[in-house]
């Protein structure tokens, strides 16, 4: 008889947005004359650019030409998509990552999932507390992090690192050392982020402690001062311990269109049997042996936002977000809350007032204000007591919700 994954049955129940799901729908049922205005999703409303649109629509066209059909893509993506990766993302910012070292994927999300398949189970796994779920949740999947403990919500063999308003929401190097470190920054919930020296700290770190950092800069386009990385590679030592996740979601509205890659330097590697192994070529060869390469038509898509006409466009998208950020943020600070973010991230983030729990404020806001948002807890026991707004919302949408919240 077969028998189950059962790392799986271990997952504790994702209920975060079907509970926001079904208490909206309640009060939307009692409430039929209420308008309720969603600025707790973590995805764009942004119609896609034009010269994105102009990209698939040609690279449609060629799908239907027997002289310009293309069939499997490249498992490691397009030379045109990777060429433009290296020299805007990377060489024009000063750091040294060649086309080579760039595998493109269908999103941030898998690659994050994915990556930890190259690492061995009995590694030790750091995460930011409030968190991303899922770098945690298929960590559990592999069967890496010990067992769940339902009273604090932490799995045994699971470092966590506080992320608080007592750290400005940046984790501390912490005191057991971990073989793999997720980073996330420009951060999802929280929107902080940390300058390039407190970077530097943690490449200097894992290089020390042979420890890989899995980074996460799927928000880096939101980036607005001048100290904060765009890439963990501006920082000095990082080709030999970082590993680096990009999404086309956030930067360019590709979350229904699917892009993503991943940077393996082929500097990363690790000591065994007295050989050096490369991570990139473990990478390969799952990307390989599993993945057939994201298509065609999205690579072109993937491309065109380097252009400089799509540059223009997406900074204007980018922009939009921003402001409406600016309004949440301004608006919660005039009606007394206490809030970070917002300002090299979409998301902000509120200590709810009076000692309210997550989901009290969550409750709160919904029947005084009929605004949702997504209760912190959701994100980690360090998350509880804090509250996240996101910017993704239309302007006219982001206005009406904050003239409601500041009348509460
Ligand atoms: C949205 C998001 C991503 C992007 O995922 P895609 O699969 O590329 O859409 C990655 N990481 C974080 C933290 C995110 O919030």
């Amino acid at each position: 008889m077969f028998k189950i994954n059962d790392n799986y049955l271990k997952l504790p129940g994702s209920y975060l947005f079907s509970t926001i799901g079904k208490k909206v729908n309640e009060f939307q049922a009692a409430h039929p004359d209420k308008t309720v205005i969603r600025l707790g999703i973590g995805d764009v409303t942004q119609p896609l650019a034009p010269v994105i649109i102009d990209a698939l629509h040609g690279a449609v066209d060629e799908m239907g030409k027997a002289e310009t059909f293309r069939g499997y893509a490249p498992d490691l993506g397009y030379e045109f998509l990777r060429t433009a990766i290296a020299k805007n993302d990377y060489a024009d910012r000063g750091c040294d990552i060649s086309a080579d070292e760039i595998f493109v994927s269908d999103g941030a999300k898998c690659d994050s999932g994915n990556i930890q398949e190259i690492f061995s189970v009995d590694n030790k796994i750091a995460v930011c507390d409030p968190v991303y779920p899922v770098y945690v949740d298929t960590n559990v999947m592999a069967g890496r992090t010990g067992t769940y403990d339902p009273q604090t919500e932490m799995w045994s063999d699971v470092i966590y690192m506080p992320c608080t308003a007592a750290n400005n929401f940046a984790p501390e190097i912490p005191r057991e050392t971990p073989d793999m470190i997720y980073l996330c920054f420009p951060n999802n919930p929280t929107g902080a982020t940390v300058t390039k020296a407190q970077l530097q700290e943690w490449v200097d770190y894992a290089n020390k402690v042979g420890a890989v950092i899995i980074y996460d800069a799927a928000y880096e386009a939101y980036i607005s001062e001048p100290d904060v990385p765009h890439t963990i590679f501006e920082c000095e030592g990082a080709r030999t311990c970082a590993i680096e996740l990009k999404s086309f979601s956030k930067n360019a509205g590709f979350t229904g269109t699917r892009l993503g890659y991943t940077v393996i330097p082929k500097d990363l590697t690790a000591h065994v049997d007295g050989k050096d192994v490369m991570m990139h070529s473990l990478w390969a060869r799952r990307h390989g042996t599993k993945y057939n390469g994201a298509p065609y038509i999205q690579q072109r898509a993937g491309e065109a936002v380097y252009s400089p006409e799509g540059k223009v466009q997406l900074a204007k998208q980018v922009a939009y977000y921003m402001n409406n950020a600016k309004v949440i943020k301004e608006g919660l600070l005039k009606a007394g809350y206490t809030v970070s973010g917002g300002v090299n991230a979409p998301y902000i983030w509120l200590k709810t007032p009076e000692e309210m729990t997550s989901w009290e404020f969550f409750d709160y806001l919904l029947e005084n204000a009929n605004v949702v948002g997504t209760p912190g807890s959701g994100f980690g026991p360090s998350g509880e007591g804090y509250f996240r707004l996101t910017a993704f919302g239309t302007y006219e949408n982001t206005v009406a919700a904050l003239e409601r919240i500041k009348k509460m």
